[in-house]
């Protein structure tokens, strides 16, 4: 059996040591989907509130925003000391659970470029002076980014390892218009391809099961991925959480998630043409919690991973 190529490993070759990322969530931070700036209300799949009532909010930024034209940001210093608080309590733990050696700090939560560009500076600049962290992993929307933010994690990635994180989801324009995606392919394809000019790593989000998508849609969607340079990849279910706009689709029928069969079969395909140096950060994905509306197979990652090296074997692979 081969093992398949994780983000792990590739850490693990390039920093000779176990690198563990650090999710971060900034209070403060929002999305352009939310705001009423691209739309309203977000992906149908994601639950907003979920974000905001996060524990680790600071209480005196509730209701402030920050995006792109903010002129000012009165709340820099306490967005600060809270990247400063958590990065300290989630690097003990996983030095003291997991051995882990060194860090890349992951703004995780909403969209970590859709703040004015000092506060961003400052933000970055702060997380790659904690101690071992050896870079920094950013999760955002193609559409929230500016060339003057590339250009400066372009430097940064000269000497620290910067990643950027781009929901690619689909790429066909009337799945993405299904889920309010606000943006469409060709946004991504375009700031996929800049990031790479500027020197930097790459890691892709993909969803299979989005609605009325064919298998081959699902398909089709990692194959152009791929092609576009990609350096990692995160493999995902689209499952339905309570609260959200996905979640009314299906009480009314209009939304059928996939099966595991379904999704087993399209991941083992993408995986069997996935070109070897692209790593796998993410597999699978789920919620075991009550939030969960379906499907039920989600719920559980450990038969999940089980029946996904299963569904791997015949390929001579496993995760
Ligand atoms: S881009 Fe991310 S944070 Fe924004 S609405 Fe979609 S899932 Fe939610």
């Amino acid at each position: 059996m081969t093992q398949i190529y994780t983000y792990g490993n590739y850490l693990k070759d390039k920093f000779g040591c176990k690198v563990y990322k650090v999710g971060i969530n900034i209070s403060g931070f929002t999305c352009p989907n939310i705001d009423g700036t691209v739309a309203k209300g977000g992906c149908t799949f994601c639950e907003n509130d979920s974000f905001s009532a996060s524990t680790n909010e600071v209480q005196e930024l509730k209701g402030f925003h920050l995006n792109l034209d903010s002129k000012e940001n009165p709340y820099l210093q306490k967005q600060l000391e809270q990247l400063e608080i958590q990065f300290n309590a989630i690097s003990k733990r996983q030095k003291d659970e997991y051995g882990a050696q060194k860090f890349i700090v992951y703004f995780q939560s909403f969209t970590n470029t859709y703040a004015p560009f000092e506060t961003l500076k400052a933000l970055y600049e702060k997380a790659l002076s904690f101690d071992n962290v050896v870079g920094l992993s950013i999760g955002t929307r193609s559409d929230s980014i500016t060339e003057e933010t590339l250009d400066y994690l372009g430097e940064l990635n000269k000497t620290k390892e910067i990643w950027i994180e781009f929901g690619i989801q689909s790429i066909y324009d009337k799945t993405l218009k299904k889920i309010n995606r606000g943006h469409d392919s060709e946004n991504v394809k375009d700031w996929i391809l800049k990031s790479k000019k500027a020197g930097l790593n790459v890691c892709g989000h993909l969803i299979f099961g989005l609605p009325d998508e064919s298998k081959e849609m699902m398909i089709e969607t990692a194959v152009e991925a791929y092609k576009w340079g990609i350096d990692s990849v995160k493999y995902h279910p689209l499952y339905v959480v309570k609260r959200t706009a996905l979640a009314n689709d299906f009480i009314n029928g209009k939304f059928k998630p996939i099966s595991e069969e379904e999704y087993l079969d399209v991941l083992v395909q993408t995986i069997n043409i996935k070109p070897k140096n692209i790593s796998v950060q993410r597999i699978t994905a789920g919620i075991d919690d009550e939030s969960l509306l379906a499907p039920q197979w989600c719920k559980d990652k450990n038969t999940q991973i089980k029946n996904i090296n299963k569904a791997l074997k015949p390929s001579g692979l496993k995760y």
